[in-house]
């Protein structure tokens, strides 16, 4: 069993799932999105930050399963009274070693957390079959239904993405849907009806749609690991972000904008 690099460990988050959260950032992803916001949470392998102060940050540590638990634990108080829990995100969570996940998973429901995996869906179906008897739900982030569109914002394709959605959902596993929203992108009507009918259309099961719109608070984080970002996207309008929510509610979603 290896254990996987954590580049962050975020406390009392509200943004990743229902309630208070402590979210787990698990390093290394197979997909590079031209947005990213977390680029240190992309290579596998550990990396340096160059802070403005000129400090150098090591990113990426090793847990024992054992200290991850006893983390959680200490915010079981606040997971209680706010219907919270754990989110493991990354990086891409479902690609690590998949024993090491299992084993995390089970101790932390053993102690009564819940645990839900923020996933952007590439990664083997297997892992996903092994934890879908474990986790309370999927936060399930689809960049694009259209495959020549996610391959070149992402660099992959996407069968696999749907085909893991089709078997979360076939399996009772309980998924919020998260669509990432570039202006002049995938923010207009008629991506969105596409996205709407591709669900109905293979029955996809869905407790919440979250509409997440563009942000580019990240970009200072490329210069830092000494990378350049040469793309900048646009943040949707405000009326459009309404009118999309209100397409989703009209075919019977329950929708949030944002996280
Ligand atoms: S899936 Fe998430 S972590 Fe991976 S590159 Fe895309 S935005 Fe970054």
């Amino acid at each position: 069993m290896q254990s996987p690099y954590i580049f962050n460990i975020q406390k009392f988050s509200t943004h990743d799932g229902p309630g208070i959260r402590t979210t787990f950032f698990f390093k290394g992803c197979p997909l590079q999105c031209m947005w990213c916001h977390n680029p240190e949470s992309q290579k596998y392998e550990p990396e340096y930050m160059n802070e403005k102060d000129g400090r150098n940050q090591l990113v990426g540590k090793q847990y024992s399963i054992k200290e991850l638990v006893k983390q959680a634990q200490s915010d079981q108080i606040f997971f209680d009274r706010s219907g919270g829990g754990v989110t493991f995100s990354g990086g891409e969570v479902m690609t690590q070693d998949i024993s090491y996940l299992e084993e995390l998973t089970k101790q932390l429901k053993r102690t009564g957390i819940s645990v839900l995996i923020d996933t952007c869906g590439a990664a083997p179906e297997s892992s996903f079959k092994k934890l879908l008897p474990y986790v309370d739900g999927f936060l399930y982030d689809l960049k694009f239904l259209d495959t020549q569109k996610h391959y070149k914002f992402t660099g992959v394709q996407n069968q696999l993405v749907l085909k893991n959605l089709q078997l979360i959902s076939d399996s009772g596993g309980v998924i919020y849907l998260r669509l990432i929203l570039l202006k002049g992108i995938n923010d207009d009507v008629p991506t969105m009806l596409n996205t709407i009918a591709w669900l109905k259309n293979n029955c996809i099961n869905i407790k919440r749609v979250d509409l997440i719109p563009y942000h580019d608070f990240g970009r200072d984080k490329y210069t830092k690991l000494g990378r350049t970002c040469t793309q900048k996207f646009e943040i949707p309008e405000k009326d459009r972000l309404e009118d999309l929510k209100n397409l989703l509610e009209a075919a019977g979603y329950f929708v949030k904008i944002g996280g």
